[in-house]
Parts: structure tokens; sequence; C-alpha cells
């Protein structure tokens, strides 16, 4: 539903256009930037500004939905906490709980091109950080999903939304893999809401 016909200034969406056309250029050659996100990190808009000002953000600094690179080439995945987790499979069952959010509660920090995990908000927060799955707000059309932002819509058990670069066929004998090997202190951590099991202490042999 869009009933007032609004658009981006050079996208609508994913498609290249919107308000003032995809060939639009300003006075500095510079196609609109796009500084994406619900809200954008406050550390985006201040480094493009700088970078604007300087003289220093050029059209190759701009990825294929003209947002900066600098953090567009990330994902928010790349520093999650919970990516122990995530490697091997063992998924939260609620918010409270440590695991990844990816398979139940509708994650989507592998498709969502920012540096949210690295670049901490107020310097210590993220979403995922405050138990919050990960909306892809970043991306377009991320407001209008089809489905509950914290459900994980799956067919034949296999998330519909599969990490960026990765194929269907790798991801599913991967995450089967994964899963058989959990250790059980992962597993058990990932279905609470603190630490149950430490890292065992293996000593050297001498
Ligand atoms: S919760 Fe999301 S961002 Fe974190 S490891 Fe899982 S899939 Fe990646």
């Amino acid at each position: 539903m869009n009933p007032t016909d609004a658009c981006g200034l050079q996208y609508d969406g994913e498609a290249s256009g919107g308000l003032l056309g995809p060939e639009f250029r300003a006075a500095a050659g510079l196609p609109v930037i796009n500084v994406a996100g619900c809200p954008p990190h406050p550390d985006w808009i201040t480094e493009t500004l700088a970078m604007l000002a300087h003289g220093r953000l050029r059209a190759e600094h701009l990825d294929d939905f003209g947002r900066p690179r600098f953090f567009a080439d990330q994902l928010v995945h790349h520093g999650c906490p919970r990516n122990e987790y995530y490697e091997f499979k063992a998924s939260a069952e609620k918010h409270s709980d440590q695991g990844c959010l990816m398979e139940h509660l509708g994650c989507k920090g592998t498709q969502a091109h920012a540096d949210c995990n690295q670049r901490l908000w107020n310097g210590e927060g993220s979403c995922l950080r405050g138990g919050y799955a990960c909306i892809r707000c970043t991306e377009p059309g991320f407001e209008e999903p089809g489905h509950a932002f914290e459900a994980t819509p799956k067919v034949a058990g296999i998330p519909i939304g599969l990490p960026a670069d990765m194929p269907k066929a790798w991801f599913i004998a991967l995450a089967a893999l994964s899963k058989s090997a959990t250790p059980s202190r992962v597993r058990e951590n990932a279905t609470a809401d603190h630490q149950l099991r430490a890292p065992s202490v293996k000593r050297s042999k001498k």
C-alpha cells in the first residue's frame, strides 16, 4: 500500500528512478547518497557529511543502492556476539535466549548491509546486543517483509531468507553438519538467558 505514491529521490524500492530519475547528478557530479537505516547510525551521517565537505566522497565510494560503502560493504552479521551460535545453528527459541536469532526469530543480519556490530551505537549497543533480531533496515523494502518482523518464514523447515552469497544447497548441507557437531555447551547456552556452561579448560600435555 502506498496511497501517497511516496518514493525515494532516486530509487523506488529496488527500482532505479524515484523522484529525480536515474540520470540525476548533483553539481558535484554525485547521485543521491542514501544513508540508509531506520534510523541510520549517527556516525554514517556525520562521516558522509565530513567526506563531502572534504571532497573525498566520489561515485565509486557508493554501492549499487547509493549507500556509502564505508558502512554498506559490511554485514550486520559481522561482529555479532551470537556468531558462535550461528556457526553451530544453535538457535534461540525466545527473545531472552542467547542463541542465534536467524532460525526462529526473524534475524536478517546475514543479508543486511551495515556495520552495526562493528561500529556500535553509543559505543556499546546494537539491535542484536539488545536482544532484537535484525530487520534489515538498511535494505530497500525492509518495511514490508510480508511476514511478522520477529518470525522466520520457512519452507520445509528451511528459512527462505538465506545469507547473502550462499547457495541454498550449501546452506542446507552446512546447517545439517553444524547441528550434528554442536557442542553441548553451545546447545544449552543457546536457549538460556545467561551462560549455563563456560568453555572447558584444556591443559597442554607436557
Ligand atoms: S543473530 Fe543474526 S546477526 Fe547474529 S549471528 Fe545470528 S544471524 Fe548473524
